[in-house]
């Protein structure tokens, strides 16, 4: 994710191919904050990766469920490539103030990234912590529409199971209607309801699990 051409004494170079900024943006650590209260990172270019959210592991490989929630840089629209990549300079636009992640990450030796990336992400409340009830409405969102639930749900409706369906749908109402109320009480920005909520549970379980809304009694 970085090009390290400045490379301080490390005897890797990095070759400026942009492959690691092609597979997604990074995920903030407690260090980044500076990034983001010095508006380099705007909150717009940030979503949340909620608690328990099955994620592609870049560094280890396969899908896991994540234990912890990630900040992370998002993508370009239909595409992983991190939305602070030049494909036409194949340059990083902030690289100066690149993420720790970024910094840490040398496609050749992945020691460094390894050992950092899973300690000390930057976490919804080191953003929005002091915002009272606005961190409020964060926990009581996480609360009723975990993604641990989500998935005792989704295996108890594999099986047939008619009232997991409905409170399927009940969780995905929920999320929807938190968003609605947000947007409605122009609370935050548009672009902030991902960092603030995660993705819309309906499009990650639509993507993830082919769970639509509307397929049953249940509604989904
Ligand atoms: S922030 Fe810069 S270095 Fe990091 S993944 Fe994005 S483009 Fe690459």
């Amino acid at each position: 994710m970085s090009f390290a051409s400045d490379t301080d004494g490390d005897p890797f170079e990095c070759e400026r191919c942009g492959t690691c900024c092609r597979k997604g943006g990074p995920g903030l650590h407690d260090v980044d904050i500076r990034l983001v209260t010095e508006k380099v990172v705007g909150p717009e270019s940030l979503y949340t990766i909620r608690r328990g959210e099955l994620i592609r592991d870049n560094i280890n490989g396969g899908l896991v469920y994540t234990d912890t929630e990630i900040v992370k840089v998002r993508s370009e629209k239909d595409s992983s490539t991190c939305i602070f990549f030049d494909s036409s300079d194949n340059a990083c636009r902030i690289y100066e103030n690149r993420p720790a992640q970024c910094r840490a990450m040398k496609c050749r030796d992945i020691a460094d990234i390894t050992d950092m990336h899973v300690k000390n992400r930057m976490s919804r409340a080191d953003l929005f912590g002091n915002a009272g009830w606005f961190m409020d409405m964060i926990d009581a969102h996480e609360t009723r529409c975990a993604y641990r639930d989500a998935h005792v749900l989704i295996d108890r409706r594999k099986e047939g199971d008619h009232s997991a369906a409905r409170e399927l749908s009940e969780m995905i109402a929920y999320d929807q209607a938190v968003r609605d109320i947000i947007r409605e009480k122009k609370a935050v920005e548009e672009g902030m309801l991902d960092l603030a909520f995660g993705l819309p549970l309906a499009l990650v379980l639509e993507y993830r699990f082919g769970i639509r809304p509307g397929k049953s009694r249940a509604g989904i």
